[in-house]
Order: structure tokens, then sequence, then C-alpha cells
């Protein structure tokens, strides 16, 4: 069938994937996918434990398909094809659900792509229910709703996986580059990961690859982000061990209210739709956590004990930093549920450097980090909230300031008046044009009204006029 491509179309138009191999190495299991598309040619690889060897399944091309298929569609690849077969259900989901989706919300080099490839009916059907234990939020999350006491014996989790697909990229917006390369990064947080896995008794499967470098740097992708393609970088490894696990995981970020298809921005949010469909007839995948928000997460956490010694988050070092955008977001977060929350995580953070030299001024910055345009706003704005619930010292006043001389405001556009400064707060009734309130005072951008009862209330700026 490739032959029969390479003579049909110029270079650049089809991405081949040929000569898959098992290398026996030391410990470990190398499995290669060839890539090819005419211009160039390199190796796609998977680094596996040898004692998971019978859950690798390299009769097909299943994984490599899976995931690179948007990466070879925002290329602009017509035809994605391979002399080794694809799982049907496979093919039939992405054929005709996810390429015609994904087709519409890409730009204009985005191809609906064809696979071209043999159709195998044989499935697997393996015993290994799995999610991912990187030991942050979301793994923990995952590990309290769906291990020991889940309802349904064949949806429980019984083991963990930890991939080494681009995660570990070791910058941050607020500390740069840390001082543990990728590599150590990786290794040294695995390390603790495996710890844990032996203490609560779950195997660990752990896979390496280049998957990272072949998406962003090889030059036969139009460059993917981490963000842009973690789904399906994580989900391709679980389908290359689709011999063992039947069933998989892979924790929510964002829910259905807040869905949207765009191919530049993060993956997780159209992944309640993309997962699904990943299925190949011997994996299936569920997005964990129902529909709890991070907040939500982090409250089941505060009482499940295996997660308090262990918790890691950083963006740039093994154990936590304290100070990087993750590190900052969390201690938040456990801070907005009071002190006793808090002390819960004094062996995975360093609780008193936090508490002397952070929380103040953090907080005292939560409302700018709240209503920044930016992909992080929305966990500052269920953090500023829970604190509201649970640790209002932290937040002070909620009206800052009063500006001299103003008694009144009037409004300038009906508009929701809302309990506490927040777009996420309670609404509390509507406000007409025109419409007169005394003026209490203001945190910016939101300016505090007397409400009818004389408590105070809350209005955006914007649509108030000083009087
Ligand atoms: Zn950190």
């Amino acid at each position: 069938m490739i032959c029969e491509i390479k003579k049909n179309h110029l270079p650049g138009e089809y991405l081949a994937i040929s000569n898959i191999k098992r290398i026996y190495d030391d410990d470990c299991i190398r499995i290669e996918f060839c890539l090819e598309n005419g211009l160039q040619t390199e190796i796609l690889w998977y680094s596996i434990d040898k004692e998971y060897e019978k859950y690798i399944c390299d009769d097909r091309c299943d994984a490599a398909i899976a995931t690179l298929i948007q990466a070879a569609m925002r290329y602009g690849y017509k035809v994605i094809c391979s002399d080794y077969p694809i799982s049907e259900k496979l093919y039939y989901n992405l054929q005709y659900h996810v390429i015609p989706q994904l087709y519409l919300a890409g730009t204009k080099r985005t191809s609906d792509i064809k696979i071209l490839a043999p159709v195998t009916k044989e499935c697997f059907h393996g015993e290994l229910v799995a999610t991912g234990m990187s030991r942050g939020v979301d793994s923990f999350a995952s590990m309290y709703e769906y291990c020991n006491n889940f309802e349904l014996d064949d949806y429980r989790v019984n083991t963990f996986t930890y991939f080494n697909v681009g995660a570990h990229h070791g910058t941050d917006v607020i500390m740069g580059r840390g001082s543990e390369s990728k590599e150590e990064l990786f290794r040294n947080q695995l390390d603790g990961t495996k710890e844990f896995c032996k203490k609560y008794n779950y195997p660990l499967i752990t896979v390496e690859s280049n998957i990272a470098w072949i998406l962003a740097f090889s030059g036969m992708f139009t460059v993917q982000k981490f963000d842009q393609s973690h789904t399906l970088r994580n989900l391709g490894v679980v389908i290359l061990l689709q011999k063992g696990i039947s069933k998989y995981y892979y924790s929510s970020t964002y829910n259905l209210n807040e869905f949207k298809v765009d191919l530049k921005k993060d993956m997780a949010y159209y992944e309640k739709w993309l997962i699904p469909h990943l299925a190949t007839g011997s994996v299936e995948f569920y997005q964990a956590n129902q529909n709890w928000r991070r907040i939500d997460k982090i409250q089941k956490l505060l009482d499940f004990e295996p997660c308090h010694d262990y918790l890691q988050v950083c963006l740039i070092q093994t154990g936590n930093c304290g100070q990087c955008l993750k590190c900052r977001r969390t201690l938040m977060e456990l801070d907005a549920f009071g002190d006793d929350a808090l002390e819960k995580f004094k062996n995975s953070f360093d609780i008193e450097t936090y508490k002397r030299d952070f929380r103040k001024k953090w907080f005292g910055d939560i409302m700018e980090l709240k209503e920044a345009d930016d992909s992080e706003a929305h966990y500052f704005e269920e953090t500023f909230l829970c604190a509201i619930e649970n640790h209002p010292e932290i937040l002070g006043n909620l009206i800052k300031e009063k500006r001299e001389g103003i008694q009144e405001v009037q409004i300038k556009k009906k508009t929701i008046l809302k309990k506490y400064p927040s777009k996420a707060a309670e609404s509390v009734g509507t406000a007409k044009k025109d419409d007169k309130y005394k003026y209490l005072g203001e945190w910016s951008p939101w300016i505090a009204l007397e409400g009818n009862g004389g408590e105070p209330i809350f209005v955006y700026k914007k649509y108030v006029e000083y009087i």
C-alpha cells in the first residue's frame, strides 16, 4: 500500500508509518515506528519496562496513528498510511468522527486526512484498569475516585502509569528554568512515584518516548506544543499497551460548560468529546473526576491521606519549589480551605516559608490574578470564593478603598448584582439602567454598593458611573 501511495503523492503530502520494530535493551523494550514523508525519515520510539512486555501491541499501527493524527492534519498531510493494520473501531472513530470535526476547527492548512491501512477486527481483553500517577492533583483525584472503594469491580483502577511524553519540560513563567534537566526531572520525580506505588501496592508501568521531540522539533509536523497535544501523547502510549489495559482514565480539566475546539489551544477544552473516540475495541477511555472543578479536587484530597506526603505539582523541580505557577496556585488553593488544610501537606511544601513570605502578597494580588485574561484566571476565581467561605481572614476586607466625595453611583447598563466581587459569585439581583445605589467603596474592578438590607453587593465598575 505504501508503495502505491508514494507513486501517487508528492513528498510532504503523505505520512507513512512502517517498519515497526521491537528491540530488546537491558531491562527495557524499545518499540520503534518508522515515519517517512518523502522529505525525511524519523523514528518514533517508546521504551517500556521488560516486565510489561506481554501488554505491548506492536502488530498494528494504532498507537502511532492515534498519537499523530492531529499533528498530521495541522501539517496538511493528505494521507496517513501504513502496511500494518489499524483496529477497525479506531479507524472508524478517527475517520468518521474525529477527523471531520477537527478539520472544521483547523486553519487553512489543516487537511481532512485520509487513513489508508488494512483494518483488523482482532481485539484483546486485558485485565488492567489504569490511570496516570504523576502525584499531581489530577492523579490523586483519580486515585481517590477509582481506587479502593469504587463500587464497580471492572471499573476499579488496579494499575498506575507514568509516561515521559513532554510534561517534564522544567520551565515556568514565574521562575524560568529550574536546575534539573528534563531528563533529571522525569527520573527524580519517578523515584518518588515508584516509592508511592510500592507503599500502596500498585504496579507502575513506566514508558519513555521521543514523541515530544517528534512533534515539536523534528520538522515533520507543525510544532505541537504540550498543551495542544497532551491527550493524544498520553493516550497513544496506552494504546500501545492495549493487550493489557482495557480501561484508562484521564483526569478532566474542563467541563462541558467550558467546551471549545481550537487546535491552537489546550486540548483539554475538547477532550470530553475526543477521549471516548480513541477507543480501539481493546481499550476504552474515560474522563475521570466527573464534573469536579480544580477546587473540588483539592477539597477531596484534604481527607485523602495517601496524597498528603507525596503531592508533587512543581513545574521546575523534584519536590515543590513553593513559588512557581503550579506551586503558587496549589498553596493558595489549600490555604483557601484554612490553616488545617495547609498543615496536612507540610511534608509536601515548606508551609512556614509560604506563610511568612508569600501568603500575604499572593492573596493581596488575587483580584488581579483572577481578573486576568489568561488560562490561570479561573483557578484563582475558584480559590477566591473558597477563601471567602472557609478562610476569609486571608483576604481581609472585600472593600479595599473608598473614593473621597463619592456618595452614590448610577447604573449605566442593565447588569447582574453579585454577593461577592467575583463573576462566579452568587447573583443577588439585577440592576436596571439609571438605578441609583449608595456607594460603599471598591476592590477594583468591582464596586461595592449598599443592598436593601444594608449589606454590600458588588457590580463591575464598567457598569456604573460615580455621581
Ligand atoms: Zn514549584
